[in-house]
């Protein structure tokens, strides 16, 4: 068995505007390096970080946490694992960098372990990640760099994550205002209540959305690319974001919303050479209005972290 592993550990959309802290999907060119090593010496160590400022301590960074989670639960331990990690997505950026950590450290080290775990049971740890980053052990990015392709979080207690079909004419722009939105400030301005109507309207859209990809139907998919109830309070704290969504869908988007938490805006296209075409016009704006950025077009992956 190998004692060391290099792996790609994806960036990841999670909402995907009807299906708040329950959709997800798992990108393709767009995430960090990593590599874990089995070691004789016990514990878990960041031995490389690279790409961002994070911290290295072990029970301060996602990555060692996960790992730490993962060794607790198995009942013989007489080893330890290094971490080094080379970041391309930057912290803070609503595509799930904090998940990518976490997800490609659990599944490298169950690949070195002889796959011991389920990719439930890898969810779980990657999601101890999660509660470092951001307070809450959520599971809408973590599932879908674990699982690929797009996942749904049915419930969390009990925990129960379902693959969904992936249509393979699906690709994702993301355009990365450099602005920061804190995970707790785009929390604060939600409102701890629902309409009826509202809830109708998005539970309508979550399963025409779900009922789309099965059926690789994309009309359907556009129509019930909406949220009615997250996108219109978080979406102020985004400059220019109805004026990149307008753009995105005249330029042919199927639909267009807040990448998890922000500041991040995606759209899902269909076909590379529209979603080229959607970057085009959403990097105009950010030009246009004088707002630094980072883009991104990539297919979706179907199989998430990826040996390399
Ligand atoms: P995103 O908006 O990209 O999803 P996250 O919610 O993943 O961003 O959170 C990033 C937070 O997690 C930051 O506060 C960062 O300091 C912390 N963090 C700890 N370890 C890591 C790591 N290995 N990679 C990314 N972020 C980390």
């Amino acid at each position: 068995m190998k004692n060391e592993i290099n792996i790609f550990a994806p960036a990841t959309i999670a909402n995907v505007s009807c299906g708040f802290d329950v959709l997800g999907l798992c990108l393709d060119t767009v995430g960090d390096t990593m590599t874990i090593r089995k070691t004789n010496e016990k514990g878990v160590r960041i031995t490389k970080l690279t790409g961002q400022d994070l911290p290295m301590e072990t029970e301060k960074n996602v990555a060692g946490v996960a790992a730490m989670a993962m060794l607790e639960a198995l009942p013989e331990v007489d080893f330890g694992i290094e971490i080094d990690i080379h970041k391309k997505i930057k912290a803070g950026s609503g595509i799930g960098s904090s998940a990518a950590s976490s997800a490609g450290t659990v599944v490298a080290i169950n690949k070195l372990l002889g796959e011991p775990f389920t990719p439930l049971q890898l969810i779980q740890f990657a999601m101890q990640g999660e509660k470092l980053a951001s307070g809450t052990a959520h599971a809408d990015n973590v599932a879908p760099a674990i699982m690929g392709g797009f996942t749904l979080v049915r419930s969390y207690d009990p925990l129960d994550v379902i693959s969904i079909h992936t249509p393979s004419d699906l690709v994702a722009t993301v355009i990365h205002p450099q602005i920061e939105v804190k995970t707790e400030d785009s929390r604060a301005v939600l409102k701890g209540q629902v309409s009826l109507k509202k809830a109708i309207k998005q539970w309508g859209n979550v399963g025409g959305l779900i009922s789309g990809l099965y059926t690789e139907d994309y009309d359907l998919i556009s129509r019930s690319l909406h949220d009615e109830i997250v996108e219109p309070t978080r979406a102020i704290l985004i400059p220019g974001f109805d004026q990149v969504k307008n753009a995105s869908i005249e330029a042919g988007a199927l639909g267009s919303g807040i990448s998890g938490s922000g500041p991040s805006i995606f759209a899902l296209s269909r076909g590379m050479e529209t979603a080229k075409k959607v970057a085009v016009a959403m990097e105009d704006v950010y030009k246009n209005i004088g707002v630094d950025y980072d883009i991104h077009v990539s297919e979706l992956n179907p199989i998430g972290v990826k040996t390399i």
